[in-house]
């Protein structure tokens, strides 16, 4: 694997029509104007993602979805599969995000199979992972992340280019956000599971940080050991906010 940069994402959820888009280029023209040295993705839902990429053309950011199926086509009303994303103009794809977790009962096993399903498909794969609040306070969330890195990652992504998130369930949306210690021992933790499963390329895998990051807290986040980029939600919906958290880097 080559030199890996780190990398920003905006996780757009369900939110964003026609008129957004203005966000996603007003980024672009600022990113052209000064350019960053991390990789920057934008992550609509699936309605924009044709729209985004037209959009972006020419410009730095990628763009990717938010889930995918792990089949290529069938009968499976209201999903998508990862060729017609790619098709569409997506680079990447979010898998495993605790809201598909919890809300869509998908497993490490559901997980690991979008997973395979992306990399046909053409896409690079990020794979959140991270521990609800009872976890962490019952002292499980090493357990609990290492085993999703563990069982969420399948051996075909050994030399594929990927990016774990470590999203800590009880900071997203919430505002809080764990101190910088605890996310350096979960993201230290992440990165051993990666070097034993990938051995070198594990070393490079960018291990992203998610869960509030804000302007005001990116910059001390975003320099935090193994700390190789960020999932950003609700904050990388204006590109006034997204923006210094992409130049926080
Ligand atoms: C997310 O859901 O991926 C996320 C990081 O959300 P937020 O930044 O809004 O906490």
């Amino acid at each position: 694997m080559s030199v890996v940069r780190p990398l920003i994402a905006g996780n757009w959820k369900m939110n964003g029509t026609f008129e957004s888009l203005d966000q996603a280029r007003a980024l672009a023209g600022a990113l052209d104007e000064t350019p960053v040295g991390c990789e920057v993705a934008v992550c609509p839902p699936a309605t924009l993602v044709r729209l985004m990429a037209e959009a972006l053309a020419g410009s730095s950011i990628m763009v990717g979805g938010q889930d995918c199926r792990a089949e290529a086509s069938g009968a499976f009303t209201g999903d998508i599969s990862a060729p017609m994303l790619a098709d569409a103009g997506a680079e990447l794809v979010i898998l495993g995000h605790s809201e598909r977790r919890a809300g869509y009962g998908e497993t490490d096993a559901i997980v690991a199979a979008k997973v395979e399903g992306a990399l046909a498909g053409g896409l690079r794969p990020i794979v959140c992972v991270g521990e609800t609040l009872e976890e962490r306070e019952a002292g499980w969330a090493l357990g609990v992340v290492t085993g999703q890195v563990e069982d969420s990652l399948p051996p075909s992504l050994a030399g594929m280019a990927f990016a774990v998130a470590y999203e800590p369930v009880w900071a997203i949306g919430s505002g809080l956000t764990p101190t910088i210690e605890q996310i350096e021992e979960v993201h230290r933790a992440i990165r051993q599971v990666l070097v034993r499963k990938f051995g070198d390329d594990g070393a490079k895998t960018p291990i992203l940080y998610g869960g509030s990051v804000k302007p005001a807290n990116a910059a001390e986040i975003l320099a935090a050991a193994e700390v190789g980029g960020a999932l950003v939600g609700g904050a990388s919906l204006k590109a006034a906010d997204f923006l210094p958290i992409i130049r926080a880097l």
